[in-house]
């Protein structure tokens, strides 16, 4: 048997170790700092409601990857749902992505169609501020996207974020359905507890070590102190940020963390029908609320909201600026062949989700199968 270690027990840990367990042939330890596997992604109980940490729904566009975890955790379609944006200045909720009919209904419309035609793509865009203005004019930029990235990235100018996996043709206005993402596969668990029998079945046969942190890495020999004992292994699938991995040699890499607050109301709904997020894009500290009944279907004379608030409180968002970036490829690149940096601090990828941790976990397994030399990192969506 070929010996693995998997760093951390979140989703991309889980997965990895499924992966290696279903190819046959490893014997996996996996090791999580925390008391349980799933991280944020697991479901806990508050005032009698089922919550993660933040709204978890699965979003993909990879049928393979949707009938993996189907399998394993069915999963009940939610496509109908809508995203809100409460923009304070004009006192409404609009759709987001930005939709054409609400545009229609704002007082200065006439004004933001002026902008509009006058937009001057992101060809030249250098920053998050630049590739808005040139997709939808200052206006809708204000609205929206302005405050909301402020506090969402804890900074003062949106111009010190200078990578966003930005598309060469710009931010489309969205037409037609509302619903914020119908091109992809939106589901949730049928199953009250979420997604928490997924860590178990995922992990069943490998050996975890919870509560338990390695004493020190020697990545290029593949080798780490556990328990005191040095240890080597013949695959190393890392979920954890790589500075971590290398005494943070190259400086610590950035995240923005998030608080959580649960709030339970005396009514059985909140939001409108569709609608499970709502995005608040003024002065208000939160960022986000989200009404959790609207994915889990959980019954109940009243309702809980999640309230996020940005904070430095945990390494849960990568910062998008191609100087840390920078720092995380020269950390890569100190990975020999046979070392995985996976999920979302592994690959140091904002906006890497539930689906690009199990598409990473299958691509990985792939590689080793097939002996791959696409060694250390995915820095890319598969896709
Ligand atoms: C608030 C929020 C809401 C989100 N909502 C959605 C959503 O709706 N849909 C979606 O698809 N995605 C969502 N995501 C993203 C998605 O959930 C994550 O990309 C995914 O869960 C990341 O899994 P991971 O295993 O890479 O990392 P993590 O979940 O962070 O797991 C890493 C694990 O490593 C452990 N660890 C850390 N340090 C060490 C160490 N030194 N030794 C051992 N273990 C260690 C941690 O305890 C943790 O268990 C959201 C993310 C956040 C933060």
């Amino acid at each position: 048997m070929k010996k693995a270690l998997v760093i951390g027990g979140g989703f991309a840990g889980c997965a990895a170790t499924h992966q290696l367990m279903a190819a046959g042939g490893w014997s996996v330890t996996l090791v999580e700092a925390g008391p349980y596997l799933g991280a944020g992604v697991r479901t806990f109980w508050f005032g009698g409601h089922p919550y993660t940490f933040g709204p978890r729904h699965f979003l993909t566009q990879n049928e393979a990857v949707f009938r993996y975890l189907d399998a394993l955790v069915p999963l009940r379609r939610c496509n109908e749902h809508e995203f809100l944006t409460y923009v304070e200045r004009d006192n409404a909720f609009y759709s987001f992505p930005i939709h054409m009919d609400d545009i229609e209904r704002m007082p200065d419309r006439d004004f933001i169609h002026q902008e509009l035609a006058q937009v001057k793509g992101v060809a030249n865009a250098k920053n998050l501020e630049e590739y808005w203005i040139g997709s939808v004019g200052r206006t809708l930029y204000e609205k929206y996207i302005e405050n909301y990235n402020k506090k969402m990235w804890l900074v003062d100018d949106n111009r010190l974020i200078d990578t966003f996996n930005w598309s060469p043709k710009g931010v489309a206005i969205k037409e037609g359905p509302r619903a914020a993402w119908d091109t992809a596969i939106s589901a949730y668990p049928h199953a009250p507890d979420g997604y928490n029998a997924y860590f178990d079945i995922a992990t069943a046969g490998a050996t975890v070590l919870l509560d338990t942190k390695i004493d020190s890495y020697d990545i290029p020999n593949k080798s780490v102190v556990l328990k005191g004992e040095k240890l080597h292994f013949d695959l190393i699938v890392s979920t954890i940020s790589p500075d971590l991995l290398f005494e943070q040699c190259y400086g610590e890499l950035g995240f923005i963390g998030r608080d959580l607050h649960k709030i339970v109301l005396p009514t059985e709904h909140v939001f409108p029908d569709d609608v499970y997020f709502l995005y608040y894009a003024n002065d208000e500290k939160f960022t986000r609320l989200v009404e959790y009944k609207k994915f889990t279907r959980h019954q109940s004379p009243t309702t809980l909201i999640g309230m996020e608030i940005p904070s430095f409180n945990g390494r849960h968002y990568p910062l998008p600026y191609m100087s840390e970036i920078e720092r995380a490829r020269k950390y890569y690149e100190l990975m020999p062949e046979g070392v995985y940096s996976i999920g979302r601090a592994g690959s140091y990828r904002y906006g890497l989700d539930i689906d690009d941790c199990i598409e990473q976990a299958m691509q990985m397994a792939q590689q080793v199968k097939e002996g791959g030399r696409d060694y250390p990192v995915p820095m890319e969506k598969w896709r």
